[in-house]
């Protein structure tokens, strides 16, 4: 379906009896184009020159408008006069400064203008293509969108002060409504990485909200709302809320751990972002000092820094294999033999059904999983000590109760013996420096 523009009964004082139809176009001279635009009514340089804008050159669309107005011995026009932008233009300085005035106080290097075009831009930047067509266009959006972000740039230079505009991770963002003159600000997260170490057991990754109560409070978490009295997240977020002045925060893990079991070792890759942060360039190093010390050295944060996309992506995308130390306990007396034996069957590729324990909030599947190496160490008769290196998404306490089954082969089934996971710690995570990033469906 073609759109039929309405008449606009605004445009008919100009004669456009002289304009090029789109089809008689093929080959647009751009002094005639020019011409015809200056005599259809007062234009300003930036909307002339726009027209124009793709044509060789470094100039910017107002001085070409005005050396083509003059090539034509066309008079100046003022801006507000223009019929194509009502002067929008002259505007800029008074939006840059709107800008400014709401980011004061939040520190950034990098910002992005976006415009809301009002109806009257939108309709005549149609009549335009329509009635005037030109291959070196620029459309209106773009040059409204460079002018406040060079004006934006040059305010801030008198302040000495030093932005630039970024398209993709801006730090703050501006929308000018042209229509209500309105100016918004956004401000962007500032995202963290680092790689933390828990080294006490009974803290979760992010805060564990009870199921039963939805946070409320019940018997089951003992009125808290919480099934773990603290978590990573909750020991780390505050401090970083406090040093950036942000509003508020989450925690993100390249997978996670049983609340139960330590992460020790390197650490475990995590982003940590914060929303509205008025600060940026914090002191890392006094951040990870004090997560430490108001966690009592529960919690440790490495490598942290402001995270990068590659990162991101590495901490999103991250299925990374794991080294684990499990203390393990049989419900009868093994003998050494037996258990170095049953430990060597756990290598290889493992069958496993979604662990009962997880399966109210995963979808219910078999997956195979590669334990890479295991050994084995018997302390007692009845108590041993088991070292797992293995793919991503392998459930270790699973592969040693056997999970009624659900995980196959298991070191119960293999020894014929009930055997349970006491301890459990997660010795390493393997992201890259020479073992491989054993991805897998899932
Ligand atoms: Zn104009
Ligand atoms: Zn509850």
């Amino acid at each position: 379906m073609r759109f039929q523009a309405a008449p606009r009964p605004g445009f008919r004082e100009y004669s456009f009896a002289q304009t090029p139809r789109k089809e008689e176009n093929s080959r647009v001279d751009p002094l005639s184009l020019a011409q015809n635009l200056l005599a259809a009514g007062p234009i300003c340089d930036h909307c002339l020159g726009r027209r124009f804008a793709g044509l060789p050159g470094k100039l910017a669309n107002p001085e070409r408008g005005a050396l083509l107005r003059a090539a034509l011995g066309f008079s100046h026009v003022p801006e507000e006069k223009c019929w194509v932008c009502g002067g929008v233009f002259q505007r800029v300085p008074v939006w840059t400064e709107k800008a400014r005035e709401l980011a004061r106080d939040y520190e950034f290097q990098t910002f992005l203008f976006g415009v809301h075009l009002c109806p009257r831009l939108e309709a005549t930047e149609e009549f335009l293509a329509e009635r005037f067509p030109s291959p070196w266009a620029e459309p209106v959006r773009r040059h409204l969108n460079r002018a406040l972000g060079q004006a934006f740039v040059e305010l801030l230079r008198r302040e000495g002060r030093d932005a630039a505009v970024h398209y993709a991770r801006p730090d703050v963002q501006f929308l000018v409504d042209i229509e209500k003159g309105e100016v918004q600000l956004q401000v962007n997260p500032v995202v963290f990485y680092g790689r933390y170490r828990k080294l006490l057991r009974g803290i979760a990754q992010t805060t564990w909200t009870c199921p039963h109560c939805r946070g409320r409070g019940c018997e089951v978490c003992g009125g808290t709302g919480k099934l773990a009295a603290t978590s990573v997240e909750e020991l780390v977020l505050p401090v970083f809320l406090e040093a950036t002045g942000g509003t508020g925060g989450n925690l993100h893990g390249a997978g996670r751990e049983d609340a139960d079991a330590r992460m020790l070792g390197r650490g475990r890759p995590f982003l940590l972002s914060v929303m509205e942060p008025r600060r940026r360039q914090i002191d890392l190093a006094w951040a990870a000092e004090e997560v430490r010390r108001r966690s009592n050295g529960a919690v440790e944060l490495l490598e942290l820094q402001l995270a990068t996309t590659e990162l991101q992506q590495k901490v999103k995308a991250g299925k990374f294999a794991k080294r684990y130390l499990a203390r393990v306990s049989f419900a009868e007396r093994v003998t050494s033999e037996a258990f170095s034996q049953a430990v060597e069957g756990l290598v290889g590729e493992i069958q496993q059904r979604t662990p009962e324990r997880v399966r109210h909030r995963r979808a219910d599947l078999v997956r195979r999983r590669r334990v890479f190496s295991a050994q084995g160490r018997l302390l007692s008769p009845t108590e041993a000590e088991l070292e797992i290196t293995c793919e991503a998404g392998l459930y270790v306490k699973e592969l040693v109760s056997g999970d009624q089954g659900g995980t196959q082969p298991s070191l119960t089934a293999l020894l014929g013996i009930p055997a349970v996971v006491t301890e459990l710690d997660v010795l390493d995570v393997l992201d890259g420096e020479g073992v491989v990033n054993l991805a897998s469906e899932e």
